[in-house]
């Protein structure tokens, strides 16, 4: 029954589907008729009195209505509010792909009246009215603009994810608004000449909460178009949710009507593995099916390949979305009608306590009922349909009703930085949920032993330059103590490379024997490290001397990650601009000496250093936990007396990821600060 089945499926795809161009109607016509189409248009005008009424305003609607693409348009185009308006994301792939979307809309390249900033990358002029940006990045530009005079409207949005830096945000502009628009209208205080409007824009039911933050600011409400969705568990729970979810996609792609399918999973690398599941089994499909167009969709995507969710479907293919949960409320993918939900996502955690460090670690973790809610969403948007979720009821009415603020569970450490710098302070600020003190105090203690904050508490001038760099306060540290040490050319490469969202080396293991012998030749004595470093050097070599073809040649003859690769060298350019703007040499290498780098690792790096035990273990330097070097570290003495490391992972055991060796001597130039923090621990 099945080739009946199929023939009939491919029959029934339409021919040429709506598409840009048909039937001589202009692309730019077309994209007005879609934004005319939207939900949100009937009410925008009305939208826009309410803004221009109030200080603040709250709107809460449903995914996909038009707020975040419409809302900022409406604001221009009216006319009634000038300075920039500025649009926060939770997630960079969101920011760049919604200021590409509304560029498109108003007919103008991206970049020049609508664009956006995200960390490492912007991409706005003279002229832009309207930016895309992420929280983050409006923090960092209260760092510059403490009032963010530039702008006039500031729109945040996707407020319900209470990010970090979301918090930070809200908090801030609490004061902002009082400085800019004074502190009541009606107390006959003379309106600025500045005023700031502020929206919080939310998918889901807490508008309340921010309502009451912002001295009861008005809720609107959004009305979306949903239809009903079917909504199917499994009977018994999954172990293992790509198998699961490879399973599922292919019963609905044998046995289902057209529609494309939206699958939700933790993070890039299931993504990237259940993708080349998919591939290998759709080529075994009878040369007449229908073709599968998969488009991953996760929050550090290349630019390049972001809008290919976006393109019409293939005709005679189905649309297969792997994404992260940033397909939940931020971007809407239209044409799905299938959602597949593993019930998972990755979730910042600070484990401070265990690693007595300032370093943020990504779980994978129970998604909640809110996000369940909004996965199965996805699927009714144009029509009924159908969610699949790989989990039992009995699991989701175990979920949890929404998650916990960031600003509760990650590390405070840069944010608490940034603040100094603004002149704000994490301690006293009004938060809609206050941080947790020993949160705080760990984040205190990380800038103190940085030298980010003195014995008072006080912003010192090292702290400042440290939060000039786009980069967590230790990684900044480490480059700024490679000033001292002259090799700041060789650690950008290293912290370049440390930020990539791809992993250098990847696994290999179906080729273990072969990988690890092409791979030798980059080993460093000192470890993991170095040897980064010097694949980094023999990759920028090859760069010189070879076409485009020949460096992927290389990268896979020597099992190294090009894209890992590349967007270092991205991330390198970004930090040498830094580098330049603060009077740094960003060209002083150290050679072959090693030293210089081990030494300005260690001192970003200070809560992640370890001294060996009798034993052959390592205990933390300025915490309590027995580590083990990761097995796959290549570092080759096992039993140097001290290592510094990236990071900690924790599965049997507690492995140290990221190692060097070190001389223990490089940890005791700083002895009152190991001492102290054994002590404080
Ligand atoms: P909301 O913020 O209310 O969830 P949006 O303004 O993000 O809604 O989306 C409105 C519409 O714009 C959706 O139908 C979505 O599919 C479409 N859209 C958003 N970004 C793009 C894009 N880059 N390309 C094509 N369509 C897009
Ligand atoms: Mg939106």
């Amino acid at each position: 029954g099945h080739d009946r089945k199929r023939q009939k499926m491919r029959k029934s795809f339409p021919n040429g589907a709506a598409v840009n161009g048909v039937n001589g109607v202009s692309k730019a016509q077309h994209l007005q008729e879609q934004r005319a189409q939207l939900p949100i248009a009937q009410g925008l005008e009305a939208l826009v009195r309410e803004i221009a009424a109030h200080d603040v305003t709250i709107i809460l609607g449903e995914t996909g209505s038009g707020k975040t693409t419409q809302i900022p348009q409406y604001l221009l185009e009216c006319g009634a509010f000038p300075g920039v308006i500025a649009v926060t994301q939770p997630r960079r792939v969101a920011a760049t792909s919604l200021a590409a979307r509304v560029s498109q809309e108003q007919g103008r390249p991206l970049g020049t009246l609508v664009g956006y900033a995200v960390r490492f990358d912007e991409r706005t002029g003279a002229e832009t009215r309207v930016k895309y940006l992420t929280d983050g990045m409006l923090v960092r530009e209260m760092m510059s603009d403490p009032m963010l005079e530039r702008y006039g409207v500031i729109v945040v949005d996707e407020a319900h994810e209470r990010t970090l830096r979301t918090d930070l945000v809200l908090a801030s502009l609490k004061k902002i608004l009082r400085a800019r628009n004074g502190e009541e209208s009606g107390k006959g205080k003379a309106r600025a000449h500045n005023p700031l409007k502020v929206v919080v824009m939310s998918a889901t039911l807490d508008a309340e909460k921010f309502s009451k933050f912002f001295d009861n600011a008005p809720v609107l409400y959004v009305k979306g178009r949903q239809h009903p969705v079917s909504i199917y568990h499994t009977s018994t729970s999954q172990v293992d949710y790509v198998d699961a979810a490879l399973r599922t996609f292919f019963q609905i792609h044998v046995d289902q009507p057209p529609g494309d399918v939206l699958i939700f999973l933790p993070g890039q690398e299931d993504i990237e593995s259940l993708e080349s599941s998919i591939k290998s089994y759709a080529n075994q499909l009878p040369s007449n099916s229908v073709g599968v167009t998969l488009c991953p969709l996760y929050a550090s995507l290349p630019n390049a390949q972001q809008s290919r969710v976006f393109t019409p479907t293939p005709e005679g293919t189905r649309k297969c979305i792997l994404a992260t949960n940033i397909a939940e409320t931020s971007i809407t993918i239209p044409g799905v009608k299938y959602v597949i939900d593993t019930g998972k996502q990755k979730e910042k955690r600070h484990l401070a306590r265990m690693t007595g460090s300032g370093f943020d670690t990504l779980l994978t973790t129970d998604i909640t009922k809110s996000s369940a809610m909004q996965r199965a969403g996805r699927a009714g948007r144009e029509g009924p349909g159908f969610c699949f979720r790989l989990y039992t009821e009995e699991a989701f009415d175990a979920m949890a009703l929404s998650s916990e603020p960031e600003v509760r569970r990650s590390s405070l450490t840069s944010a608490l930085l940034q603040l100094r710098c603004i002149g704000h302070d994490l301690e006293t600020l009004d938060f809609m949920d206050n941080p947790d003190a020993e949160a705080v105090g760990a984040a205190l203690r990380t800038l103190w032993i940085l030298d980010a904050l003195d014995e008072t508490k006080r912003l010192t001038k090292l702290g400042r330059s440290i939060a000039a760099f786009p980069l967590e306060p230790q990684l900044a540290a480490i480059l700024l103590a490679s000033v001292e040490h002259h090799c700041t050319a060789d650690v950008i490469s290293i912290l370049s490379l440390m930020s990539a969202s791809a992993p250098l080396f990847p696994d290999s293991s179906a080729q273990r024997d072969a990988a690890s012998e092409a791979r030798t030749k980059f080993r460093h004595p000192s470890g993991d490290h170095w040897t980064m470093l010097n694949v980094f050097r023999a990759y920028d070599e090859v760069c010189g001397s070879e076409s485009k073809g020949g460096r992927r040649d290389w990268c896979k003859r020597n099992f190294v990650n090009e894209r890992a690769l590349r967007e270092a060298g991205d991330i390198r350019t970004q930090l040498r601009i830094v580098c330049d703007r603060a009077n740094i040499n960003k060209e002083i290498s150290c050679g072959q000496d090693e030293s210089p780098v081990l030494k300005s690792l260690v001192r970003g790096l200070l809560q992640h250093t370890a001294l060996l035990q009798p034993d052959g273990t390592y205990k933390q330097a300025m915490g309590p936990s027995i580590i083990k070097i990761h097995p796959g570290s290549f570092l080759t003495e096992k039993r140097s007396p001290a290592i510094v490391y990236n990071e900690l992972v924790y599965t049997t055991h507690i492995y140290a990821r990221g190692v060097s060796a070190v001389s223990k001597s490089f940890i005791s130039d700083f002895p009152k600060r190991v001492t102290s923090g054994r002590a404080g621990s």
